[in-house]
């Protein structure tokens, strides 16, 4: 692996009194998570975000210093050794906004998933199951999934699509079914999993060494590599009632909760992305000249930048109003499903542009004769998939339209 690092330049997101109405719990959060992720991810950041995905390829590592550095205490409460902050989901968002800078896969599947998709759905269901499996989440402990997705039901979680069933046993359940595109299922011990029991669904935390657990080798993906997905196979699985998390029945409700969290963490995450696109354009094209004038010199960049971090600056005030929201007691949505479209979109707009901007040193991930690695191409790759997962961006525009219109109409 080659010793270069990824290009440093100046975060133009200070520039623009981004963090003007955060109460301080919040800028400390910032702070610690910037801190990690320049000493921690830039330096990592071309091999995780360029190297393609294996079985082997979890990165353990990054793993353990996310939570040497405190970062999966974020989101939680003092009762489970989390920082119990008086804005903890906000927070959680600022700490996806700054991990995805330097690599959205790390973002998307080890705080995303593993604290938010997991984390926060056992904290929200409550109970017994929470006092004793979200410690160790808090900790760093063991690596988790999230399991909603099957060949045939993504988008479509209804009864009738989803084919992954649990049936009464003796004590507990017998699963038997296929999950899909399960981030971290390579190397997770449990598995956070919807099934369905009878005409309503379940969620269930399962062992991942139990018999009858298999896992696929990881799927080969355009971008998100240090995101390992693959499918699980459920094989007369048994799983004791006390696995059965947030109420047999609630399964779908505690598994949408979990899913609209995630989906504002997918929003901050492409604020990070096209924020890193920006500052990447922007200094390259301030020294870069053509007819003897940096590019950005040219009105045309100008404007095109300018409008990048107006739409930059739109999406990060959704999300962080999003995270207040449901902080102070709101409804989560419509403002997730909001901050997810909109983050989302500006990921893959701004790193288009910023390619363009930057020319062949945009389009490459590494110039053998250069000093730095070049991070845009893989931005690119990164962003596309925040359009469509937790939620395909359709499906928030209906969810929406369901606010604003009514189920009646909407359906
Ligand atoms: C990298 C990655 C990680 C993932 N991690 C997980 C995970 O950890 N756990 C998990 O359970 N799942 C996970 N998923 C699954 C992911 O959430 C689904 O891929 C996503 O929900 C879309 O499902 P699908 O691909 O089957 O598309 P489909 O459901 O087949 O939808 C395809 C397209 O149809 C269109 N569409 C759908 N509904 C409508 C509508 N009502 N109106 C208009 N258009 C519509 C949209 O454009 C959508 O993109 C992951 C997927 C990827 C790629």
């Amino acid at each position: 692996m080659t010793e270069k690092s990824e290009w440093a330049v100046p975060r133009l997101s200070d520039k623009v009194a981004a963090d003007l109405w955060l109460p301080g719990e919040i800028l400390d959060v910032r702070a610690r998570a910037r801190e990690f992720a320049d000493d921690v991810l830039r330096p990592a950041a071309h091999g995780l975000n360029c190297t393609a995905e294996t079985r082997e390829g979890f990165r353990h590592d990054i793993f353990k210093a996310i939570a040497a550095a405190g970062l999966y205490k974020v989101p939680y409460g003092l009762d489970v050794g989390g920082l119990g902050l008086e804005f903890p989901v906000l927070a959680t968002l600022t700490v996806m906004e700054e991990l995805a800078y330097y690599s959205p896969g790390v973002a998307s599947a080890m705080f995303d998933g593993q604290a938010i998709l997991v984390g926060k759905t056992l904290d929200i269901a409550g109970g017994a199951t929470r006092e004793k499996w979200l410690p160790g989440i808090v900790r760093g402990d063991y690596v988790a999934a999230f399991a909603t997705s099957e060949p045939e039901a993504s988008t479509d979680l209804s009864i009738a699509s989803l084919k992954t069933v649990a049936e009464p046993a003796d004590g507990g359940w017998r699963i038997n079914g296929r999950k899909r595109w399960i981030t971290n299922s390579v190397a997770a011990e449990r598995v956070l999993l919807l099934c369905r029991t009878g005409d309503a669904m379940t969620t269930f935390f399962v062992d991942m060494k139990d018999p009858g657990v298999t896992v696929s080798d990881p799927d080969l993906k355009m971008g998100n590599h240090p995101q390992l997905t693959a499918d699980i196979r459920f094989d007369g699985v048994f799983v004791a009632d006390q696995d059965v998390i947030g109420g047999v029945g609630a399964g779908l409700r505690t598994a949408l909760g979990g899913l609209a969290l995630g989906r504002m963490g997918i929003g901050a995450a492409g604020v990070g992305m096209a924020q890193r696109a920006l500052d990447v354009a922007a200094a390259y094209s301030s020294q870069r000249l053509v007819y003897g004038r940096p590019i950005a010199a040219f009105q045309h960049w100008q404007f095109r930048f300018a409008e990048h971090a107006l739409a930059i600056e739109t999406a990060r005030s959704l999300y962080q109003k999003a995270g207040t929201n449901f902080d102070r007691g709101g409804p989560s949505e419509p403002l997730a499903a909001m901050s997810k479209i909109k983050g989302s979109e500006i990921a893959v707009d701004v790193a288009r542009d910023a390619i363009q901007a930057c020319g062949g040193y945009g389009f490459a991930r590494e110039i053998k004769g250069a000093e730095w690695l070049w991070p845009l191409e893989s931005i690119y790759r990164d962003a596309k998939i925040g359009e469509i997962y937790e939620g395909a961006n359709e499906v928030q525009k209906w969810l929406i339209a369901r606010h604003l219109l009514g189920r009646s109409i909407t359906g």
